[in-house]
């Protein structure tokens, strides 16, 4: 059994580490918010934030509907906030502190910052640096300034020798260009400046549902989840599908695939899952095909239903989590086999990752406990002792022939419309 070493920080948390955690708090409103209703009187910390977008930036006249598709996914997964879009960033207003985490992992941000807005006039802006500066433990800050609105009265460079200045003055720590402890951010636009501290690293990539629609194919392993996070990061709508053994039916099986749903729904909002009764195919299989070729015709019977239901869906690929080499039907010969069943454009996000970069991410987006949890996956008594690792399609068509595939019209999946919580 595969066992995921230690890993390195996925996604690290730029340099605002544990320590400097007080930059966080130092901006935050303890229970500014309404507090939903069922919470009790739980207190949440809420910030305003600074979000800087990813690849938007390679985007020319296109930049304004990916602009307003990351604005309205923040709104939708993140309900209570308000994101708009200012210069050369968004602003979003209301943020929970607790989901900080999940906020690391979304698509489209290439970094953020806790911050805070004033006027763009100095003696405002002085005081946004102190608030900033108040609770930092920094030994060394820089100040770097950017303005966007050119008639501001200083230049970028004399804005900060000025604001150096009264920081130095005040608490003493020293400038560091190179690598400081806590580096300041002022921008100033034309109607207001947004003054931040250290930025947080982002996940990066395209706004979710930018790209278009595509159906995942989920097992409850560890892959295909982060195969779907993958493609919501390049900027896709993930609808999902899972094969379910249903002679076989267990809570744990259920229950695993909503877990999984709902922690993927984190990043893109509520998520289409299609439940697929497969017990009937299932028995055909283990009955008329030859061991050796069982998880190669499987797959080829998951791709045709899948294909079904993203051609009524509007998604324009199927995706799986399979990565070249890791399992035998992951062969080049067998992934062609299977790929061959239908014409479907067929993805694999995790095709040349390593299995330790798949289970870091899966860490990393939270996933990684739920798919360890044991169960009984429909594919786990196709595994042969002795698999065709180069399957010819000649042979594998051969076999199928003696398949009644009118089944496959008979079966009905089961859709569920699912949140993160
Ligand atoms: P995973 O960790 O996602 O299960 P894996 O490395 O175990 O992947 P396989 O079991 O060979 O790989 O499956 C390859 C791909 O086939 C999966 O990533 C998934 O996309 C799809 N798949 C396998 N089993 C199912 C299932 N029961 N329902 C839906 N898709 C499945
Ligand atoms: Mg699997």
């Amino acid at each position: 059994m595969f066992t995921p070493p230690n890993p390195p920080p996925f996604l690290p948390a730029g340099r605002l580490a544990e320590g400097k955690r007080t930059d966080i708090i130092s901006l935050c409103q303890r229970g500014s918010r309404p507090q939903p209703e069922g919470e009790g009187d739980k207190r949440y910390n809420f910030m305003n934030l600074v979000l800087h977008v990813d690849e938007i930036f390679l985007k020319g006249a296109n930049q304004p509907f990916f602009y307003r598709t990351l604005t309205k996914n923040l709104q939708n997964v993140f309900p209570g906030t308000t994101a708009k879009r200012i210069e050369g960033a968004i602003w979003l207003e209301n943020f929970k502190e607790a989901d900080l985490n999940i906020l690391k992992n979304f698509p489209g941000i290439a970094n953020f910052a806790p911050a805070v807005q004033c006027s763009a006039d100095m003696s405002a802006i002085g005081a946004a640096v102190d608030k900033l500066c108040h609770a930092q433990t920094a030994g060394s800050f820089r100040i770097t300034a950017t303005r966007s609105n050119k008639s501001f009265e200083l230049s970028s460079t004399q804005l900060e020798r000025t604001l150096g200045q009264q920081v130095v003055d005040k608490y003493g720590w020293k400038v560091n260009l190179g690598r400081p402890d806590l580096e300041i951010h002022v921008d100033i636009g034309r109607n207001g400046a947004a003054i931040y501290g250290n930025l947080i690293d982002g996940a990066g990539g395209l706004p979710t549902g930018s790209t278009g629609k595509v159906l995942c194919l989920l097992s409850g392993g560890i892959d295909s989840p982060v195969a779907a996070y993958e493609m919501m990061k390049r900027g896709a709508r993930v609808e999902l599908i899972h094969f379910m053994n249903q002679t076989r039916v267990s809570e744990q099986v259920g229950e695993k695939i909503f877990d999984l749903t709902k922690i993927l729904a984190r990043y893109q909002g509520k998520t289409k899952l299609f439940i697929v009764p497969y017990g009937e195919l299932q028995r055909q299989v283990v009955m008329k095909v030859p061991a050796a070729y069982r998880m190669i015709i499987n797959r080829r019977l998951f791709l045709r239903l899948a294909e079904k239901i993203a051609g009524r869906e509007k998604c324009l690929a199927l995706v799986t989590g399979d990565s070249l080499g890791q399992v035998a039907s992951q062969t080049l010969e067998n992934l062609a086999a299977t790929q061959s069943a239908v014409p479907m454009l067929k993805l694999s996000p995790l095709i040349g990752r390593n299995k330790r970069d798949i289970t870091n991410i899966a860490r990393a987006i939270g996933t990684m406990d739920v798919s360890s949890r044991p169960y009984e996956d429909c594919c786990s008594m196709f595994v042969a002792r002795h698999p065709a690792t180069r399957a010819k399609l000649s042979a594998v068509e051969k076999i199928e022939q003696g398949l009644d595939l009118s089944a496959l019209d008979k079966i009905a999946p089961i859709s569920y419309y699912i949140g993160s919580n």
